[in-house]
This record gives C-alpha cells, structure tokens and sequence, in this order.
C-alpha cells in the first residue's frame, strides 16, 4: 500500500525504533506512547484490521503479541500489559493497517479501564448471545 504509514515504517522509507522483527511480522515503538515502551506488533503484509486478516496470520501474530508482551513485563518491569487492537472508525483505529498494541501498565499510572455502560435488562443477555452465536462462521 503506497500511502499507508505503517507500510512505509516496513519499507524502511520512515523511520521508526524496531523492537522485533520476523518474516511475516514487525514490531516498533509507538511514536505516541501511553507509557514509555509501548509498542505496535503488525503484519508485513498490509491489511486494514482483524476482518481481513487470515486466521493463520492472526494466530500468528497473537504467539508473538505474547512474546512481546512478556518481554516488556519483564524488560520493564511493568506490573501489567493491555494487549489491546481497535477495529473500525468507532473503536478508535487511526491508522488502517492491522496492528496490536501492547502497552506496559504500572500500579497508579493513572489510566483507568473503561467504565461498563448499564447492567442487560431480563432476558436481553441471552437474546444478544443468541446473535452473536448466529454471527460466528
Ligand atoms: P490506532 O488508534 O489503534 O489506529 O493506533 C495508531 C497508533 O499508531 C497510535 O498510537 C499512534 O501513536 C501510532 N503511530 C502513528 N504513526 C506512527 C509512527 N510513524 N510511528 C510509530 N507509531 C505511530
């Protein structure tokens, strides 16, 4: 993809701080980090986000988001780490090639988890699992 920043950073045509790099996967230092160490686990290969990628690659690169993961827990001596990947406009995704974040957590750091929204009403639950069963290939 030509104009896509991530493919660029592959490309080696902008900079960027590798942290892990293999044949099908890299890995880099967001520019913009929560907390210092947070890095960007991506495909090489240039997809939008979770519903175009192949379940292998997927499966792939879920082994190395814990490689990753781990070795920032230790390396840093974080108390936690969110792997997290937002998918669509609405979730938050900036930037449309796939990628995962994995961002060190420390005790007090000061960012909170969401907050839920509401409890489900008397028989919504097993209504809205009944749409998501159906939803599932
Ligand atoms: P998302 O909202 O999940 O699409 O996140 C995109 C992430 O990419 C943000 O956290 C940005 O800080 C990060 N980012 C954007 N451009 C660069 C870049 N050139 N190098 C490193 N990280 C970047």
């Amino acid at each position: 993809m030509q104009d896509c920043i991530f493919c660029k950073i592959i490309r080696g045509e902008i900079p960027a701080i590798i942290v892990y790099e293999d044949d099908f996967s890299l890995a880099f230092l967001d520019i913009n980090p929560i907390n210092i160490g947070h890095a960007l686990l991506l495909p090489k290969e240039h997809y939008e986000n979770i519903f175009d990628m192949p379940e292998e690659l997927l499966a792939k690169l879920s082994t190395t988001s814990k490689k990753l993961a781990t070795a920032i827990k230790n390396g840093l001596n974080a108390d936690g780490v969110n792997v997290i990947s937002n998918n669509g406009r609405v979730s938050g995704q900036l930037v449309y090639h796939a990628h995962t974040h994995i961002i060190p957590r420390y005790d007090g750091d000061g960012f909170a988890h969401w907050k839920g929204k509401r409890g489900y009403q008397s028989g919504e639950a097993r209504e809205i699992a009944e749409k998501i069963k159906t939803g599932i290939k």
